[in-house]
């Protein structure tokens, strides 16, 4: 049922839908599990099964353009806004008030709106569309999560319930001797070396810091002696990095890094490890290219490789370094852009070394 309320007082066009009312929690995280505004200007949305979802829209007014926004049920954890393109300006992902989560598209003064004519359709349990614009020029596609339903039979169903259970391990990381392991992380450049610059200006600096400290985390829950390299935005030369660990005595190291293809091809994705010498470098790295192999689906293998880096090749433990992602890449750097995905690769290296070092006892 689609009902169009015309509050005049708040010149507000309301959409409300009511789907098999389901009381959810208060304290439930957010029913919104993936959107998108796609090249045609369809937004699109994924929600838990069962969602009351209530749409509006608002004219312009002095402090900012048209806008329109969902509300949905459960709470959002990170808000957020994403820098949009053609008509969009921004899009917002908020909490307005406790236990609810907003998505605000709001547009610019030049785009020509005919919400009269929009209607928030449910496609099915799950999956919502509502046409918002016609693109004059291309439009870039913005989003985050995947929001095809890919439940098509039961046995893509099944096949999801198995993606799922592997996610919940994915999650666990395992055990290893407290207290007895040492590790280096190297988040690589730093300071007024940036490293790759990517798609939008995204720095290899950047990433690679986030990564890292998250690693760091991980493994220090686990009574994982870590170190990093640096810890904000120093100028700090290789060899430096490679004494720090020497000194250290440390098991194993690990330098954090993310690619950029010769002339900026977008084509370029992929990931790699590299080592440099020995059966327990190449173990380590075969572990950690496994783990964030799994984390980045559709993003290529481009394997476990003997390199001759500076920081890998003068330290004495076993030593690898790793390339996250293409910064230039379609693929890797739309993903590496999230701090979702940060934490998913933070969690894929945490957990190739814990399996490294587990083996190695
Ligand atoms: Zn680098």
């Amino acid at each position: 049922m689609i009902k169009f309320l015309d509050k005049k007082l708040f010149r507000y066009l309301s959409v409300f839908l009511f789907l098999n009312s389901s009381i959810l929690p208060v304290k439930s995280s957010s029913a919104l599990a993936a959107w998108a505004i796609k090249t045609d200007g369809t937004l699109e949305l994924r929600t838990k099964s069962n969602t009351n979802l209530k749409a509006y829209f608002q004219k312009a007014n002095l402090i900012s353009g048209d806008r329109f926004w969902v509300d949905f049920p459960g709470e959002l954890k990170n808000p957020r806004s994403i820098k949009g393109n053609g008509p969009v300006k921004e899009i917002r992902l908020g909490k307005p008030n406790k236990g609810k989560t907003r998505l605000v598209v709001e547009f610019k003064e030049e785009a020509f709106l005919n919400p009269l004519t929009w209607r928030l359709v449910g496609l099915d349990q799950n999956r919502w569309r509502i046409k918002l614009f016609n693109p004059k020029d291309p439009f870039k596609k913005i989003g985050e999560g995947v929001v095809v339903n890919r439940i098509r039979n039961i046995k893509e169903n099944q096949k999801l319930i198995h993606k799922k259970k592997s996610d919940y391990h994915f999650l666990k990381l395992p055990d290893v001797k407290q207290n007895k392991f040492s590790v280096i992380i190297d988040p690589g450049h730093g300071g007024p070396d940036p490293g790759a610059i990517g798609i939008g200006g995204i720095r290899e600096t950047d990433v690679v810091l986030e990564v890292s400290k998250i690693v760091k985390k991980l493994l220090s829950e686990k009574s994982v002696k870590v170190r990093l390299t640096r810890k904000n935005e120093v100028d700090l030369d290789l060899h430096p990095r490679v004494s720090f660990a020497n000194n250290m005595d440390a098991d194993i190291f690990v330098s954090i890094h993310a690619n950029a293809s010769r002339g900026k091809r977008r084509d370029i994705n992929g990931l790699e490890t590299f080592y440099y010498r020995g059966w327990r470098g190449r173990l380590l790295a075969k572990n950690i290219q496994k783990q964030i192999l799994r984390v980045s689906p559709g993003s290529p293998d481009r394997g476990v490789k003997q390199g001759r880096f500076y920081v890998i090749k003068n330290t004495r433990m076993p030593a690898v370094l790793v390339e996250i992602g293409f910064l230039t890449g379609r693929l890797d750097a739309r993903r590496l852009e999230k701090t979702t995905h940060r934490k998913r690769l933070a969690y894929a290296i945490a957990k190739g070394i814990l399996e490294y070092l587990y083996k190695i006892g």
